[in-house]
């Protein structure tokens, strides 16, 4: 096949996704996506039932993750693929942010709470259920009880730095990340660079120090950046040997810009992550 639909960065009810693994995989087969991973927030629970569907439904499944970064006072997301879902540094990498995002949520819980919004920890639980907590949870509980009218307005409100639910976690390092996917032999990966925001001198520090960390790739196409980018993050790529990936970002109808399979064409300039799964991706008909 020449160009199979590929698309490496999705979420499901595992985080702060809409849809179950299943229910994912098979609207991915709807929009005729050939190869896709799963990448929950610091969550892995979901690969099992993913990968179940996907072998029904025909599609090759990678495993995935999306990794919580503090890097720069800042936060970034790192997509980890295709590595052994046992390997038990990552595991515990993986359980220990977890628990840091439960802190996180009660303390955002409580600035809440100073602004108004009454018991915004048990509001936003009972959306995530026993999931991985995350903001999109507070703000399904925000829009609920009426202080905002959509998702997107909490986030403007109350969700992002300097309004009241904010709070400022310490996520992992950009070495532990990138260590914990490489040493469970997989390939990491700079999700949205896009959404980063930080200019011409910041964007090839990361770049470089990523790629010394052991880093692979770089999403120079996703559902959530600016189309426009793609050029830039291509050659800044290119500019220290890392490689193209791609992903909706899916989170659920209504709440995602862009269908499963849709952010799929990495421009010719950049080589595909997918080129070092060859023995993988052969497999598709
Ligand atoms: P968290 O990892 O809990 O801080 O939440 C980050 C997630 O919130 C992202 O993966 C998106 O799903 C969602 N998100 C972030 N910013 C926005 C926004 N402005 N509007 C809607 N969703 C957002
Ligand atoms: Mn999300
Ligand atoms: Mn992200
Ligand atoms: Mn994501």
């Amino acid at each position: 096949m020449k160009n199979p639909i590929i698309d490496l960065h999705c979420h499901s009810t595992i985080s702060d996704g809409l849809l179950t693994p299943t229910e994912l995989v098979n609207y991915a087969k709807e929009c005729h996506v050939k190869v896709m991973a799963l990448t929950d927030h610091d969550d892995i629970a979901g690969l099992d039932e993913a990968r179940l569907a996907a072998k029904d439904s025909g599609i090759v499944f990678i495993n995935g993750v999306e990794i919580s970064v503090t890097w720069n006072k800042r936060t970034l997301h790192i997509v980890g693929l295709n590595f052994d879902k046992e390997n038990d540094n990552l595991v515990n990498g993986l359980k220990e942010i977890r628990v840091g995002r439960d802190l996180r949520a009660k303390k955002m819980a409580h600035s809440l709470g100073m602004a108004g919004i009454m018991n915004a920890y048990e509001g936003a639980r009972s959306y995530a259920k026993n999931s991985t907590i995350g903001r999109i949870h507070f703000a399904q509980f925000i829009v609920e009880k009426g202080y905002a009218k959509d998702i997107k307005s909490v986030f403007k409100k109350y969700l992002t730095p300097g309004k009241p639910g904010f709070f400022d976690h310490q996520w992992v390092t950009l070495e532990e990340a990138v260590t914990w996917i490489t040493m469970a032999g997989g390939d990491a990966v700079i999700a949205h660079p896009g959404r980063y925001d930080m200019g011409n001198k910041l964007y090839p520090k990361l770049f470089s120090e990523f790629r010394d960390f052991g880093g692979s790739g770089v999403e120079v196409i996703s559902g959530s950046q600016d189309p426009s980018q793609t050029n830039y993050f291509c050659k800044l790529a290119n500019d220290y040997n890392l490689l193209g990936s791609c992903g909706s970002d899916f989170h659920g109808h209504g709440i995602s810009h862009r269908a499963m399979g849709s952010v799929n064409i990495i421009p010719e300039l950049c080589q595909p992550i997918w080129s070092k799964w060859h023995h993988l991706i052969e497999s598709i008909h």
